[in-house]
């Protein structure tokens, strides 16, 4: 449908102050975040979803997420099946220099913990449910239309088209690995690099598992990460093997044995043999991310605003953050332009430490060049020896920087 045959909205009258485009982990925590604040400011919310909250819950993807964020989503429902991570162990294959990042060196119950992308979307979903927010499944938003006093935003579902008129567009909808409308919400100049890898991921069991132990191992072609995610004994991992686009296509190939055969080789023996892989899938690895999170009045979180390398499981740990941020200032501002610049202010900090601590790692880590592989032996043995840097790295990863 072009703008001129789009049904003619009254401006003056407002469907919801806001509409969230995106009911994945980071809309749905807005959402959550916003409704239980909003009982005294009286903000009315609309969520919109493509796709039914039982597919979205269907998506077995594991994410590591830091203590930081489970603090915040806490009051909203946290998975009850979340795999605690109290040891992170960083290496770099074939050459010398690891570093361990222990819970107890932090004062915390646990670093992190890894949860199915599934379990978070239920659990924050049921919190959102028990709301009065207006929630819209099964319904696409198409490229809405703006002006200074609001927002008009056509949908598309089975019933048909019809246009919502709010005073604040929030894009929510994800980016490079879920894009399900060609176009986004806010259109924005974005930087992007493509770092030339692709991710398998799947669920690994090994024969000598170390219980709430995450491994992050660099190789000559790029990170491999295994994270704890329970099982019989312990024993299974969540597996991201970041390499070349070619080589992943030619794993994705292999037979089961053949896989775990040259896994074996690409991370060496600290858990024994790898015995099983499930549920094999490959993603392409870039980083796009938004010069500005705000047009006008509309504004974007989480994967919209940037899309991170996995390699410190970042991604979604910055979204949480985003849509944190986004509902102190709608509920100290309201949905007006203000709260989206205040919020844009108080987000450029952390959105560019952590944006830019990932490109550097996902770059220097996947360079097979030896004094470069010395170097980064030297810094993670630094990191052992120099307490306040790995901290102060250690609570970036955690926390980010919030104010
Ligand atoms: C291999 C891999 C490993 C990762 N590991 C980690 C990790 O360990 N830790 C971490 O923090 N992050 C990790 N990430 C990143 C993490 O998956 C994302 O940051 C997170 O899913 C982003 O959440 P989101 O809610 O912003 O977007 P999404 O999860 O993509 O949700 C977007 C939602 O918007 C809906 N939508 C899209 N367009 C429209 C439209 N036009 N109309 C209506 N609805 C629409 C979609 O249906 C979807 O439900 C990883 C990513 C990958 C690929």
């Amino acid at each position: 449908m072009n703008d001129t045959t789009r049904p003619v909205h009254d401006e003056g009258h407002f469907d919801h102050d806001i509409a969230i485009v995106g009911a994945g982990p980071v809309g749905l925590a807005l959402a959550g975040w916003l409704a239980r604040r909003s009982a005294t400011q009286r903000l009315s919310i609309a969520l919109i979803d493509a796709r039914t909250p039982e597919a979205a819950a269907s998506d077995p993807r594991s994410l590591a997420l830091s203590h930081g964020s489970r603090v915040m989503l806490q009051p909203l429902g946290f998975p009850a099946d979340a795999t605690p991570i109290r040891r992170i162990h960083v290496s770099q294959r074939g050459h010398f220099g690891r570093t361990l990042i222990e819970h107890d060196e932090h004062e915390l119950p646990e670093l992190g913990y890894v949860v199915r992308y599934g379990s978070l979307v239920s659990a924050l979903a049921s919190g959102v449910r028990a709301t009065n927010v207006d929630w819209l499944t099964e319904t696409s938003a198409l490229p809405p239309l703006q002006d200074d006093e609001g927002v008009t935003l056509p949908l598309k579902s089975s019933a048909g088209e019809r246009t919502i008129r709010v005073r604040v567009l929030v894009n929510a909808e994800g980016g490079l690995y879920q894009q399900t409308s060609g176009e986004s919400a806010v259109s924005n100049e974005r930087h992007a690099r493509d770092y030339g890898q692709t991710a398998i991921v799947g669920t690994v069991s090994v024969s000598e598992p170390q219980a709430n132990v995450a491994w992050e191992r660099f190789t000559r072609e790029g990170p491999i990460a295994l994270l704890p995610c329970g099982g019989a004994r312990h024993a299974d991992y969540s597996l991201v093997w970041c390499g070349s686009p070619d080589e992943a296509a030619r794993r994705m190939q292999l037979d089961d044995s053949a896989f775990l055969a040259e896994l074996g080789d690409a991370f060496g023996t600290r858990m024994g043999r790898f015995t099983r892989i499930a549920s094999r899938a490959a993603f392409p690895l870039g980083l796009t991310a938004l010069h500005a999170l705000v047009d006008r009045r509309t504004v974007a979180i989480g994967n919209a605003a940037q899309t991170l390398h996995p390699v410190a499981g970042q991604g979604l740990n910055l979204g949480l953050r985003d849509a944190r941020a986004l509902s102190d200032a709608l509920s100290a501002d309201g949905a007006r332009p203000l709260a989206l610049l205040r919020f844009a202010q108080c987000r450029a900090l952390d959105r560019r430490l952590t944006i830019g601590a990932t490109d550097t790692l996902a770059r220097i880590f996947t360079v097979d060049f030896a004094p470069l592989a010395a170097m980064r032996g030297l810094a993670l043995t630094a990191l052992e020896f120099l307490p306040p840097l790995k901290t102060a790295l250690a609570r970036q990863m955690m926390f980010g920087q919030r104010r």
